[in-house]
């Protein structure tokens, strides 16, 4: 599961920032004629006084359909109350967490945003690097938590709405992001969060290139992860309220379970205490989304948010969505488990917004940062064509033809995600040599589960075709990080990095330009929201440019839309009214 270490950035924020100089707005009171009573209704701000995004880590949309008979709280509540974006799905191939965040934080694509997956081969260093590593930063742990490296959002080529928010709104604005992953926190929170926290092995982390949050100190040595070291993950509703069989097909559980329930948080042999595997299961456990919806709450209690002078940013990404689903996969009675008890946690974290900011004062966009292929073997029973697209046999391929045109070897450097890097002057040289490209193109071809492959000239600049994948990849593609050729692999065929023969460390994956991996939920509610079931297309890039609407922000470049047909007009015009500029 294509993860990326931690991230960092360089510089210490230590407050939000420095804005432009406010115009000088005449208040609502200020302009309206004292002969009109006061009104007994609350007043209304003219502008959200928080923001909350919320983003599932591989959430698929058509679980709002499947499993809402099991919510009573937060997806039950944005469901039924919010704007339902029901056909929403991201508009490119490279369909991977940190990518979906960046979209999600900036409403661009990759094409625009730079970020093409968790992790690409650097031509320049000649090795791997995580989309959020950056030299110049150093990561630093809360109660002497242990961490290494250094992250942050340099790599991403526009500002994040926070970033904007922060820039463009009223002074004092705050930023703050949690998750379990780095790229997660920080692709949300943008380049300058006044927090953006994330774990690393059990403790909680973050980087010199955002602010600190002093009372997290505290709350890390009052709340370890460990403390959660000999719970037990059981079934919340009776074995009949679950879909599909008790044991998913095809499934790897983290070392230390079974393929059924129980889950016993115990690391791997039941060792006296925590060790990495209890991290691995604890990460592969809800007691990680309620341990993060704690620290969003704590958050909202210690910094007042929704309560400053400027429009404050909340951003959690729930990360043990994505790693359930990679081991059990989207059929499991573990993947339905964990919604049902997200959706307790999300109830949880809107109540406390409505106690602390209050009903009608926040708006909250939830959505996930892409979805997830079934299990190939689980597909397999259906008798549809499935499979497991294994990428080494892919290198070997190349190698060996190349080796009969007398190429040095290696002339692959790395094959990362669906992207083929090749060794230094390699790529150049097949370029001016068609025969040898294409006995190369038709090797590739050749490979179990490869359905084509691209060339980087097909897909730079985003070229008009009517082929949707190839479109799809065009807009993944972003040139001197995306590799030399780019692999797509038949539907419902899971791109793995192990070689065939041998055992996958997962049960499946998602990264394609297939629906099941771009249709995602956009789920809004709350200041200024329409609430309704919205069946038009949407994409996750249109969270940011609507989210800037109503904070009254310009955002330099996005590919998304405003959501307009969500948007309350009554509201949006009252707000335009009192919030005119005086000339
Ligand atoms: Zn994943």
């Amino acid at each position: 599961m294509r993860s990326a270490g931690i991230v960092t950035f360089s510089a210490l924020f230590l407050f939000a920032g420095i804005t432009h100089a406010q115009t000088s707005k005449v208040s609502p009171s200020a302009t309206k004629t004292v002969a009109k009573p006061v009104q007994a209704a609350p007043a209304t701000p003219s502008r959200p006084k928080l923001v909350v995004m919320i983003v599932v880590d591989q959430m698929r949309a058509d679980y709002i359909d499947k499993f809402r008979s099991h919510w009573n709280g937060g997806f039950k509540r944005l469901v039924d109350k919010g704007a339902w974006f029901r056909e929403a799905a991201y508009p490119y191939a490279a369909t991977e967490t940190c990518v979906g965040h960046a979209t999600i934080s900036t409403g661009s694509v990759p094409a625009s945003h730079g970020i093409v997956a968790n992790a690409w081969w650097d031509r320049e260093s000649q090795k791997m690097i995580t989309c959020t590593t950056d030299p110049k930063a150093a990561n630093a742990g809360y109660a002497g938590a242990k961490t290494k490296d250094g992250d942050s959002a340099w790599r991403l080529r526009v500002p994040a709405f926070a970033d904007e928010l922060r820039f463009q709104g009223n002074p004092g604005t705050r930023v703050v992001t949690f998750s379990l992953k780095a790229r997660s926190a920080i692709m949300l929170g943008g380049h300058k969060a006044d927090g953006a926290t994330w774990t690393d092995n059990g403790g909680l982390v973050t980087s010199n290139a955002f602010g600190t949050l002093p009372f997290l100190e505290g709350f890390a040595k009052a709340h370890p992860i460990k403390q959660d070291y000999g719970k037990t993950w059981t079934l919340s509703l009776p074995n009949s309220d679950y879909l599909y069989g008790e044991k998913a097909t095809g499934a790897v559980a983290p070392a230390g379970w079974d393929l059924t329930f129980p889950h016993p948080m115990r690391g791997k042999a039941a060792a006296a205490e925590p060790d990495d595997a209890f991290y691995q299961q604890w990460m592969t456990s809800p007691f990680a989304d309620t341990y993060l919806t704690k620290l969003a709450k704590t958050t909202i209690d210690e910094m007042s948010l929704g309560r400053g002078k400027g429009i404050d940013f909340l951003g959690v990404s729930y990360s043990s969505p994505d790693y359930v689903g990679h081991a059990f996969g989207p059929r499991s009675w573990e993947i339905q488990d964990t919604y049902i008890r997200l959706d307790k946690d999300l109830g949880d974290l809107l109540d406390h917004l409505d106690a602390k900011v209050g009903v009608g004062n926040y708006v909250v966009a939830l959505s996930a940062d892409h979805g997830v292929v079934p299990v190939p073997e689980d597909m397999q029973q259906t008798g549809a064509d499935a499979g497991v697209l294994h990428v080494p046999d892919v290198q070997q391929k190349i190698e060996d033809t190349l080796a009969k045109f007398n190429y040095p070897s290696p002339a692959v450097a790395r094959i990362a995600s669906a992207d083929i890097y090749f060794s230094p002057g390699i790529y150049d040289k097949l370029k001016n040599d068609a025969a040898t490209l294409n006995a190369v193109l038709e090797a590739i071809r050749s490979v179990p589960g490869v359905a084509e492959v691209y060339r980087a000239e097909e897909l730079v600049d985003r070229p008009a075709t009517k082929s949707p994948i190839r479109t799809a990849e065009a807009a993944s593609y972003f040139p001197g990080r995306s590799g030399d050729l780019l692999v797509v692999p038949k539907p419902y065929w899971l791109i793995s990095q192990s070689p065939s023969g041998k055992p996958r460390e997962y049960g499946t994956g998602h990264g394609t330009p297939y629906y099941y991996d771009q249709h995602v939920p956009i789920l809004l509610m709350g200041w200024g929201i329409q609430p309704g079931e919205y069946f038009g297309s949407a994409s996750p890039a249109d969270i940011a440019p609507t989210l800037a609407l109503l904070c009254g922000i310009t955002l330099s470049t996005h590919d998304g839309r405003v959501l307009s047909e969500a948007l309350d007009k009554k509201q949006h015009s009252t707000n335009q009214a009192s919030s005119a500029p005086s000339h």
